[in-house]
């Protein structure tokens, strides 16, 4: 990968690398030696700059405080296991997406200079961040914020953008236990589920709470209307495999368009699988875990790439699902995708950018 313009970079003085225990990562705890920060001022966005990574000083009438103005991205970078490289998947889906969610949130579009040609600096100078360990990688994390000191409700006049980066472990390696919500909502229609703004996970947390004080590792939240049909799992896409099928919501404006998404379903299609986007409802799903046609359910992110789903809880009912070796599918694309992502898998469809 050609890296583009080049952001001026002040580097660290000493580099935070040599405490870092690569064979013991707690997730997003530890940050790389350096960070992407751009600042938006005066109808524009200045070049962007590499500095130490370091705290931000803030007002307290900071607008994104008060007012949610805020939003961001999450992808991941990987060591080859075949080549000296550092592997980026699909990171040009992350900044179409990031200046969607702009739109949705009123904010200025970040210039791909800035998002993408920073990004692949700011990897490259902390490549040595990146684990070698299995399961492991380079967390990264763009985001753009309010800026103004101003208390006023307003679109503000001033926005940063940063990146920062984490290595991480993995991140969920059990399968999940998922409960139905059936009371809180996720996104409504008209609302900014499709967008990745802070507001929407500051909702999800008590009813994820709520959740997990009773066994459960996450929701499947269900339709903002009526709560019949399912949209998402926890901070995923969830999918179903019922009969022959592979069934999934629709990617309208109460689901995030996942990245994992759009790969599994292009993968599907390509092994000839049979693939439905279309509303899924509760009704149906309980019925084929029951029936047995229901042989697998996961969900879909950057974070665990597949989530099997164990178990299905409704109503102080726990649904459990097939054993996890008898996932045909799942297995298969889980397997694909971690070796397109690592390197030792053809990658068909350019999906990977390397630096
Ligand atoms: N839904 C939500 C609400 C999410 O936060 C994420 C994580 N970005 C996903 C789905 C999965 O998206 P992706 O595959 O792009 O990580």
């Amino acid at each position: 990968m050609e890296i583009g313009q080049a952001l001026p970079v002040e580097k660290v003085k000493q580099s935070r690398l040599p405490q870092v225990d690569f064979n013991n990562i707690p997730f997003g705890k530890i940050y790389s030696d350096h960070m992407l920060v751009a600042e938006f001022k005066n109808g524009q966005w200045d070049g962007g700059k590499i500095i130490p990574f370091g705290d931000l000083p803030l007002s307290p009438a900071t607008s994104t405080i008060h007012y949610g103005q805020s939003i961001f991205e999450g992808l991941k970078a990987y060591k080859s296991e075949t080549e000296d490289k550092v592997l980026l998947f699909r990171p040009d889906e992350n900044f179409k997406r990031f200046n969607e969610s702009a739109t949705r949130l009123c904010m200025p579009h970040v210039p791909e200079e800035v998002f993408m040609d920073g990004l692949f600096q700011l990897v490259n100078l902390d490549r040595e961040w990146v684990p070698n360990t299995p399961g492991c990688s380079l967390y990264i994390r763009p985001f753009m914020f309010a800026a103004d000191a101003y208390l006023g409700l307003k679109p503000s006049d001033s926005y940063k953008f940063l990146i920062i980066t984490s290595p991480v472990g993995d991140y969920y390696a059990e399968p999940v236990r998922v409960k139905i919500e059936r009371h809180y909502t996720r996104a409504a229609k008209g609302g900014t589920g499709y967008a990745k703004c802070a507001g929407n996970y500051a909702a999800s947390i008590y009813p994820a709470k709520l959740a997990q004080e009773k066994g459960y590792h996450q929701l499947l939240w269900t339709d903002g209307a009526k709560h019949e049909f399912i949209e998402e799992a926890g901070s995923m896409n969830v999918m179903f495999v019922i009969g022959d099928k592979l069934i999934t919501a629709p990617a309208g404006d109460s689901i995030l368009h996942g990245i994992t998404r759009k790969t599994v379903l292009t993968l599907a299609k390509e092994w000839g699988m049979e693939v439905e986007e279309r509303p899924v409802e509760v009704k149906e799903v309980l019925e084929a875990v029951k029936n047995g046609t229901l042989k697998e359910a996961f969900g879909t992110g950057t974070a665990a790439t597949i989530a099997h789903i164990i178990a299905i809880g409704d109503d102080g009912t726990d649904y459990e699902l097939p054993a996890i070796e008898t996932r045909e599918f799942s297995n298969k694309v889980l397997k694909e995708l971690t070796g397109i992502q690592r390197g030792n898998k053809e990658d068909a469809h350019n999906w990977i950018f390397k630096i």
